[in-house]
């Protein structure tokens, strides 16, 4: 993924942290209850973001508390299948010492949210053609079951804003 103008420098490495993360000893209830819309939703092929009346801020997935105003959102709104980039990171497979082989992790905004979601990109999609603001669109898995996984992962879309930053490129 090439660097976004406003970073400087180009780390080679930042930080790496041994050991092992036992993530089946944390014990976490999560009540589903609250975002029953939105698992339907997805079974349906529908994408439902939670709105804050507040504040209108829309998230999605549905956060259950405004980070924004602390307030409990509870107005469901359907956004549209297409979606951007919003950041990404390189990252390695613990065989590749030398960093050879570098496959984005990518942050996803959908489309009239304001939040983010970590999400899958086509695995054919050329690591160093991904930027922040690239367009997207949904890709639902073969079958529904009404979970975070029914969308299958998100693949590119031809994005309108590089024909016109063309044009005016030539008008230099
Ligand atoms: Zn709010």
């Amino acid at each position: 993924m090439p660097l976004p103008e406003y970073i400087k420098k180009d780390y080679k490495r930042t930080r790496t942290m041994k050991g092992s993360w036992y993530l089946t000893s944390y014990k976490y209830k999560f009540n589903l209850s609250r975002i029953k819309e939105y698992l339907k939703g997805l079974k349906k092929g529908i994408i439902l973001g939670l709105k804050c009346r507040s504040c209108n801020t829309v998230s999605f997935p549905p956060r259950l508390i405004c980070g924004r105003c602390l307030v409990k959102p509870d107005q469901w709104v359907r956004l549209p299948e297409t979606a951007s980039v919003a950041t990404g990171s390189a990252n390695y497979d613990e065989e590749d010492k030398n960093r050879e082989h570098p496959f984005p992790v990518i942050a996803v905004r959908q489309d009239g949210a304001d939040t983010a979601l970590i999400h899958n990109i086509s695995e054919d999609v050329d690591f160093n053609s991904i930027y922040i603001g690239m367009p997207l669109k949904v890709v639902w898995a073969k079958e529904r079951n009404g979970l975070y996984l029914d969308i299958d992962h998100y693949e590119p879309i031809e994005d309108p804003a590089i024909e016109l930053n063309k044009k005016e490129g030539s008008v230099d």
